[in-house]
C-alpha cells in the first residue's frame, strides 16, 4: 500500500482554520499554547484564518486559491471539517481541490476523527491535549493517506458529502440536544444520554441498504438507468461528465473542453431517484421502528464512542449500525457502556444489529427528531447515499 500514501514537502506552508468557539471555547488558546511551538520546530509555515461564523470555513474553502497551501489544517470539531469538505466540492476544481492533504487537529467537543487517526496509528486511548499532542505530531511528520468520502441526498434536493457519519434518532438527538452543554467538552454526550435515556422514544421509518460483499457483481449487472447511471459504459463512473439538475447553467464563453470539466460532478452509481423503490439486490430491513440508526465510515463517533471497531480510513464501506425498539433502559445503558471500548457486538442484543454496506437509504414514515451528518443537524426527511472509495486525502499516524 505504500504508493497511495503521500508526504508533506519540507518547509510547507498549511491554512489553518480555527473555530473560537468550537468545544469550551479554548481552541484559540491551545493553538497558540501547544500547536504553534510544535509548528515552527518542524519548520511548518502556517496562516491563521479564524472563523467568525457558522458556514465561515465552508466558504472560505470553496474560495480560497489552494494552489498557496500544501495542506489544510482544521483546528476545531468535526463540524468545521465538515464544512470544509464540502466548500471544497462546491468548486469548479473539486477532483484537484478534494485531494488537498487536510488535517485535523481536535479543538472541538466532538473529535471523532482525531480520535479515529489516534486509534488507526495504535496510539493509546488519549482525549483532549494529549490527543491535540498526537494529531500535532502527524501533521510534523507530514503523512496523508486516502479517506472515503459518502455522498448524501436528501429528498429535498439537497447533497452533502460526510467525512464521518449519518445518524437518526437517539444518537443524533443526543447529539444536538447536548450542544447546550458544549462547555463540558465530550462528556456533554454522557449527560445527554442519561437525559434521554429517561424517556426512550421510538422512530418509524424504512431502512434499506446495499450490502459491502455483494457489491461488485450487483452494480455491474445494475440496467443503465435512474438520474446517476453512466450514460455510456466506457466511462468509469467517476469521470461521468453529465451534469445533475442542480448543477448551474455556464453561459461562460469556454472551450468545451474546459466547460466539460468545469461542469461534472460526482455521480453516485449506486443509487435511483427517491420516487423509485430501491434496486432489487438491495436488503430492506424487515423492522420498521428503531430507536437510532447510525451509518459510520470512521472507527469513532466521539473520543469515548468507538461505534465501528473495525472500521479504516479507505475500506470503501459504511459501517451501519441500527439498534430496533424493543430494547429496554437497561439494554441502552449498557450498550452505551459497551460502545466506550467497542464491545457492542459481544452483547449479543437481538436488537443491535451491524452490516457493512456500500448505500443506503432511509425514508422516515413520521418526521421526529434530528437527523445528523458529522454532528451537523439536518431536518428529519427521506435521505440515501453512498461510499466514495478514496475521495479525499486526511493526515495521520
Ligand atoms: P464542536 O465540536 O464543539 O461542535 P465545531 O468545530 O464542530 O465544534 O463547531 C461547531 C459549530 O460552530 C459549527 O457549526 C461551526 O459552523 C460553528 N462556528 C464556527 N465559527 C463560529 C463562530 N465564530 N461563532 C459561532 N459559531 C461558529
Ligand atoms: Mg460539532
Amino acid at each position: 500500500e505504500g504508493g497511495i500514501h503521500g508526504l508533506l514537502p519540507q518547509k510547507c506552508q498549511v491554512m489553518v482554520l480555527l473555530n473560537p468557539r468550537s468545544g469550551a471555547g479554548e481552541a484559540l488558546h491551545l493553538f497558540t499554547s501547544q500547536v504553534q511551538p510544535m509548528l515552527t520546530e518542524a519548520s511548518i509555515g502556517f496562516h491563521k484564518f479564524v472563523t467568525e461564523k457558522h458556514n465561515h470555513a465552508w466558504d472560505l474553502a470553496r474560495e480560497e486559491d489552494m494552489s498557496k497551501w500544501d495542506a489544510v489544517v482544521i483546528m476545531a470539531g468535526d463540524g468545521l471539517l465538515h464544512e470544509v469538505i464540502n466548500g471544497l466540492m462546491e468548486r469548479p476544481d473539486w477532483k484537484t481541490a478534494i485531494q488537498k492533504p487536510l488535517c485535523i487537529l481536535p479543538g472541538g467537543s466532538g473529535n471523532a476523527l482525531a480520535a479515529s487517526l489516534n486509534h488507526y496509528a495504535s496510539r493509546s486511548h488519549v482525549a483532549k491535549e494529549e490527543l491535540l499532542k498526537n494529531c500535532t505530531y502527524f501533521l510534523c511528520k507530514g503523512l496523508h493517506a486516502p479517506m472515503d468520502l459518502v455522498s448524501l441526498r436528501m429528498a429535498s434536493g439537497k447533497r452533502l458529502f460526510s467525512f464521518l457519519s449519518f445518524g437518526w434518532g437517539f444518537v443524533s438527538d443526543v447529539d444536538i440536544t447536548s450542544e447546550r452543554y458544549r462547555k463540558l467538552g465530550s462528556a456533554r454526550f454522557t449527560v445527554g444520554t442519561f437525559q434521554l435515556l429517561t424517556s426512550l422514544q421510538v422512530y418509524k421509518g424504512r431502512l434499506s441498504y446495499l450490502p459491502a460483499e455483494i457489491q461488485s457483481s450487483a452494480s455491474s449487472s445494475l440496467p443503465p438507468t435512474g438520474m446517476n447511471a453512466c450514460p455510456s459504459p466506457q466511462h468509469p463512473p467517476h469521470q461521468v461528465s453529465t451534469a445533475n439538475g442542480k448543477s448551474p447553467v455556464n453561459i461562460l464563453p469556454q472551450p468545451a473542453s474546459s466547460l466539460l470539466k468545469e461542469d461534472s460532478v460526482l455521480e453516485d452509481s449506486l443509487l435511483v431517484p427517491f420516487e423509485q423503490p430501491v434496486p432489487k439486490h438491495w436488503t430492506v430491513v424487515p423492522e420498521e421502528e428503531f430507536v437510532s440508526i447510525v451509518g459510520i465510515q470512521q472507527s469513532h463517533l466521539g473520543t469515548d464512542f468507538i461505534i465501528a471497531p473495525t472500521a479504516k480510513l479507505f475500506d470503501d464501506a459504511i459501517h451501519l449500525f441500527y439498534v430496533t425498539a424493543g430494547i429496554s433502559r437497561m439494554g441502552m445503558l449498557k450498550l452505551f457502556m459497551a460502545v466506550e471500548k467497542g464491545n457492542q457486538l459481544a452483547l449479543n442484543s437481538p436488537h443491535v444489529h451491524y452490516v457493512p454496506v456500500k448505500a443506503f437509504r432511509l425514508e422516515p414514515l413520521e418526521p421526529k427528531g434530528f437527523m445528523t451528518v458529522d454532528g451537523e443537524v439536518l431536518t428529519c426527511e427521506p435521505v440515501q447515499g453512498q461510499i466514495h472509495n478514496r475521495l479525499a486525502r486526511i493526515i495521520g499516524g
